[in-house]
């Protein structure tokens, strides 16, 4: 039986960022890191983007952080490994290859997996959703061969992935069920340009469109919608939202409706096991509320301090300010606060024809969220303090 004093599951920025907090503070305990992927913790955030648009996109380059960092601090790192069972009360996991571990602490930081719309021939290939390094090496080689693609969803996922293949000069449709892109982020008028700006770019837009299935043999050739129209399709890029990976705590205390429920320290109620990134269900202590985050920002910070707060040496609370950005054609955007409830004022400050404004969403007079669309860093630091200096935190 291998003994550790500290186990990771999940080998995501989160998983990483654990390793790099616990090193801050215990030099000598013994960590391994397991993850599915055979690939060491790389930018995932960029496969969506310059990855997929790039002639020859270097692997190693992804890396975060370079892979010579697990073994110059002592981590041990399991790629390509799944943990199969995770025994709670022994403070055991089993990994797919029969072996066990007893650790002493750990931290789930599983991250999560796109959604399979409920439809036929999802399994077909040629049907993408866009996840990991191979799923993003798949859609580059299928670019390639295939002129007509279909992108389901209007999130951040299928708005860059939709962008960065019409980039490439493909025949890119969206098909999303609500009326403008990113409803479920941004008010209906900045949401409107944004539909607008697709359809500028050469992308058909079939907004209020629902998804009722793919068709074709062993690949795909039709995408039909529930109105009853087929449109031809080579290639299809499913990415209808994400879903945390719970499979190996379910029907546990670590496994909620919404994600891994933990504390302000990213504790779970069992002590000395952690949640981290896209599986927390955290206390939102700037903004109130409970939430679970799927962005990049969220899953290396919970990771570096649920690292320190697992060697016992520190005991910090989790309290950034919720933030994401993206970047679709020529525009980036970033949003700091909470954007889950679409406000009830909003102050536009720049103009959507320049493609460089800040939106500011109130709910009645509190300020919520801000916008920001073409501005600097330290423009979108500078709304992270405006915005905690509103909450009065
Ligand atoms: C294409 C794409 C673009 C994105 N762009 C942005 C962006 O622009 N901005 C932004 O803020 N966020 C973006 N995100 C979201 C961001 O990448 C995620 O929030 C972040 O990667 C979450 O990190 P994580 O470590 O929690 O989980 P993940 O990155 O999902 O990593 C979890 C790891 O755990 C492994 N694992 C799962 N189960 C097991 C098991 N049983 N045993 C072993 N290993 C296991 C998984 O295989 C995976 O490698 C993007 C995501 C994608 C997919």
């Amino acid at each position: 039986m291998i003994q550790r004093d500290y186990l990771i599951i999940g080998g995501g920025i989160g998983g990483a960022s654990v390793c790099q907090g616990i090193r801050r503070y215990d030099k000598r305990g013994s960590v391994t890191l397991i993850s599915t992927e055979i690939f060491p913790p790389y930018k995932r955030w960029i496969l969506s983007k310059s990855f997929l648009r790039e002639k020859d996109p270097q692997l190693k380059k992804l890396q975060e952080p370079d892979e010579h960092w697990y073994q110059a601090n002592k981590i041990e790192t399991r790629f390509g490994t799944v943990v199969t069972q995770f025994n709670i009360d022994r403070r055991l996991a089993v990994l797919a290859n029969g072996e066990s571990i007893e650790f002493n602490k750990a931290c789930l930081a599983m991250g999560s997996r796109p959604v399979r719309p409920p439809v036929a021939g999802v399994g077909l290939g040629n049907v993408i959703y866009l996840r990991t390094i191979r799923d993003a090496l798949a859609l580059r080689e299928m670019a390639n061969l295939e002129k007509t693609v279909m992108v389901v969803g209007g999130g951040l996922l299928a708005c860059e992935a939709a962008a960065s293949l019409r980039m490439m000069k493909l025949k890119v449709s969206l098909m999303h069920r609500d009326s403008y892109l990113l409803n479920r982020y941004v008010d209906p008028e900045t949401g409107g340009w944004l539909t607008e700006y697709f359809t500028k770019h050469g992308i058909t837009m079939l907004m209020g469109e629902s998804l009722n299935g793919f068709e074709g043999k062993t690949i795909l050739r039709n995408v039909q919608t529930k109105s009853g129209d087929r449109h031809p399709a080579g290639l299809a890029v499913v990415a209808c939202g994400a879903e945390p990976n719970l499979d190996l705590v379910r029907n546990t205390p670590l496994a909620g409706p919404h994600g891994s429920p933990v504390t302000d320290y990213l504790e779970t109620e069992e002590k000395g096991i952690y949640a981290i990134g896209d599986l927390a269900f955290y206390p939102d202590r700037v903004m109130g509320g409970v939430r679970r985050q799927t962005h990049w920002d969220n899953a290396r910070d919970q990771g570096v301090i649920a690292g320190a707060n697992m060697t016992g040496k520190k005991r910090i609370r989790y309290e950034q300010i919720p933030y994401f950005w993206s970047e679709m054609f020529d525009l980036h955007l970033d949003c700091v606060g909470d954007f889950s409830v679409l406000p009830t004022r909003i102050d536009l400050r720049g103009a959507y024809a320049k493609k460089k404004f800040v939106a500011r969403y109130y709910q009645g007079e509190k300020l919520r969220a801000i916008l920001l669309c073409q501005q600097t860093p330290r423009e979108v630091e500078a709304a992270k303090k405006e915005l905690r200096h509103a909450l009065g935190k």
